[in-house]
């Protein structure tokens, strides 16, 4: 499995990170998990075979997590040679089809007009989906909205949990446990945080409890820039960490 953070950013628009997004490629699939805006041009900038996505996983429904699908959508319709024809699921939690039928009809567009075959699946917390070539993708419900999820995806004996945007809830440290890649959403230092995202200090509890083999760290507010979030991090899990980037890459070795 290869990880690729396309979007580390937030809604708080920044010159080097853009909004939520990142690419899983599993055997055959090639999963996105979650597409805000400024994702589309990350695709292109880092060369990922964009037409080959396979799915498409939305954590929730805020505009830094879904806006760019719209463009998605368009450029396999209208942007591809001779226009795609593989198969594309698109999968979110409860309210997912509506969201995405929403998107495409503010650019006029409709699910059932996209010429290539696309469908749009709801996963429900606790429910695990088979994508194909021994891929599992299976979700949790975490503290953010109402609808919003965090996702595992499995293969060969390893496995990486993406948080979403989420709040502090120790049982997402235990369901993440023992991960290969813990990828985990740094919002925001301790003075500034609100209780849907989460702190370096925070990160560091969930990870250890989780314990993942790699914690890498994503979806940062510019003021966490500002901060070591390293020895937040380390005065509570000793393992390895990552600061993401937008287009860092994590090569975890199937077994
Ligand atoms: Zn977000
Ligand atoms: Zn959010």
């Amino acid at each position: 499995m290869r990880l690729t953070t396309l979007g580390t950013g937030t809604i708080s628009l920044a010159a080097e990170r853009v909004r939520a997004g990142h690419l899983i490629e599993a055997g055959e699939v090639r999963l996105l998990l979650d597409c805000g805006s400024g994702v589309t041009h990350r695709l292109a900038e880092f060369d990922v075979p964009w037409r080959e996505i396979t799915h498409v996983a939305f954590t929730h429904f805020h505009t830094d997590h879904v806006a760019d699908f719209a463009t998605l959508a368009c450029a396999w319709k209208y942007g591809a040679r001779f226009g795609r024809a593989t198969p594309v699921t698109v999968i979110g939690p409860e309210g997912v089809t509506a969201m995405v039928e929403r998107l495409l009809a503010a650019v006029d567009e409709r699910i059932d007009e996209m010429r290539f075959p696309i469908a749009v699946l709801e996963i429900a917390p606790g429910q695990t989906l088979d994508l194909g070539d021994g891929v599992l993708l299976g979700a949790t419900k975490v503290p953010h909205t109402a609808e919003s999820v965090a996702y595992s995806v499995s293969r060969g004996g390893r496995r990486v949990v993406y948080s979403g945007d989420t709040g502090y809830d120790p049982m997402f440290g235990e369901w993440a446990r023992g991960a290969d890649v813990l990828l985990c959403e740094c919002s925001l230092p301790t003075e500034v945080t609100i209780p849907e995202h989460l702190t370096p200090e925070q990160c560091g509890a969930i990870a250890a409890a989780a314990l993942p083999k790699h914690l890498v760290l994503t979806h940062f507010y510019p003021p966490v820039e500002r901060i070591d979030v390293r020895s937040l991090v380390a005065a509570h899990y000793a393992g390895p960490v990552s600061l993401a980037r937008d287009g860092s890459t994590f090569e975890i070795e199937e077994g």
